[in-house]
């Protein structure tokens, strides 16, 4: 019943997106259909032509694009919870200003991995953020992008809304696994997230490549809460 209604949502949001002109969830100001915000809330989300990078134990670096807060933050809610897929027109310009091409390269990349979400939440939502945003930078690195190379095998609770400790918590040990561990053995991967908070779930999606032959693991995250 629960899928039906968000179904019947869906579709709701995307004939009023038609009928009506589609106006920047930020602020509300009327906006081009080949825009995802307007210029000026766009001007607000700090230029990046370099990225944050992060180091932990697991991931050989962990790069990501911009700050979680502010506008970008309203932008990722917007994808995620309402299905506003204009928002990809921000998220593809946001990630067309890093050298991304030079970056995956440098890094000796082989493979873009996004992080799986697991099929009753696939269902629930329609699609995955992170296959989205993993296929703009295949597109732009000219990398092999293989989202079967990773699977999760036990859902967990949404992170919104959770402590530091009780996100850590709720992401639980083996909920991924590499259904095809000839892929990628000796591979350089990219694994890409929306966000970047307490780093766990990357840590355990690194965890698992690792133990399946992958020579090394790479982060990347549209946004890092600061
Ligand atoms: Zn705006």
């Amino acid at each position: 019943m629960k899928q039906i209604f968000l179904s019947a949502q869906k579709t709701l949001s995307v004939t009023l997106n038609i009928l009506l002109s589609p106006c920047c969830p930020v602020c509300r100001d009327q906006i081009a259909y080949s825009e995802g915000i307007c210029s000026d809330c766009f001007k607000k989300i700090p230029p990046a032509s370099s990225p944050i990078k992060t180091h932990d134990n697991y991931t050989s670096i962990i790069w990501s694009c911009v700050p979680y807060e502010g506008t970008i933050r309203k932008c990722l809610h917007e994808l995620k919870y309402r299905a506003n897929y204009q928002m990809n027109l921000t998220f593809f310009e946001i990630l067309r200003r890093l050298p991304v091409k030079k970056m995956f390269i440098e890094s000796q990349a082989n493979i873009i991995i996004p992080v799986p979400m697991h099929r009753d939440r696939y269902k629930e939502r329609g699609f995955n953020q992170t296959i989205l945003f993993s296929k703009f930078l295949s597109t732009l690195s000219g990398i092999h992008l293989g989202q079967e190379c990773l699977t999760r095998i036990h859902p967990s609770r949404p992170q919104t809304g959770l402590s530091r400790p009780e996100r850590i918590n709720n992401i639980t040990k083996n909920i991924f696994s590499v259904p095809y561990p000839d892929r990628v053995k000796n591979k350089n991967i990219v694994l890409v997230d929306d966000i970047l908070t307490t780093g766990t779930t990357l840590k355990s999606c690194a965890e698992v490549l690792l133990d399946s032959g992958a020579r090394s693991v790479y982060g990347f995250t549209i946004a890092k809460t600061m």
